[in-house]
């Protein structure tokens, strides 16, 4: 996988400039797999660049996502968050948190049953299991517990 410079380098042979805040967005997208929110990322990358506003992020992870170098999960009317990681790879998203994970494995089997039934070339896909992470399943317990204990 390439790493920030290598990635910033190649966009600057299409004419992007290479700056030390764009470097920073992107260090932090492709060392974290929180999938964070571009005020997220602002909130992070501020600490070092205390000038940066909001527009910057806004701007960047929008040139990232054109040249396909991260992804957008863009969730209707809330924020959307920011995948540092561009390939095929889906998703659980716990309903309650809003907090979003990776699950790695691929569909081969599906994706070459679409090509063969359909004829139709899968070029990318989207896949997400909405429902609720360990933690707040956990915190759902402990209310259940002291309303049953309550009554
Ligand atoms: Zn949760
Ligand atoms: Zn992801």
């Amino acid at each position: 996988m390439m790493d920030a410079i290598q990635i910033l380098r190649q966009l600057k042979e299409k004419g992007i400039r290479f700056t030390p805040q764009r470097q920073a967005i992107l260090e932090f997208l492709l060392s974290t797999d929180t999938h964070p929110t571009a005020e997220e990322i602002y909130h992070h990358v501020k600490q070092r660049f205390t000038g940066m506003s909001l527009g910057t992020i806004y701007n960047t992870v929008k040139m990232l996502k054109e040249h396909g170098y991260i992804m957008e999960l863009s969730y209707g009317e809330m924020s959307s968050r920011f995948d540092g990681n561009p390939e095929n790879h889906y998703h659980i998203a716990c309903q309650k948190c809003g907090r979003v994970f990776d699950y790695n494995r691929s569909f081969p089997d599906l994706e070459q049953e679409m090509e063969s039934h359909q004829g139709f070339q899968v070029q990318g896909y989207r896949l997400e299991f909405f429902g609720l992470c360990s933690a707040c399943l956990q915190a759902v317990d402990t209310v259940k517990t002291a309303e049953a204990e309550a009554e």
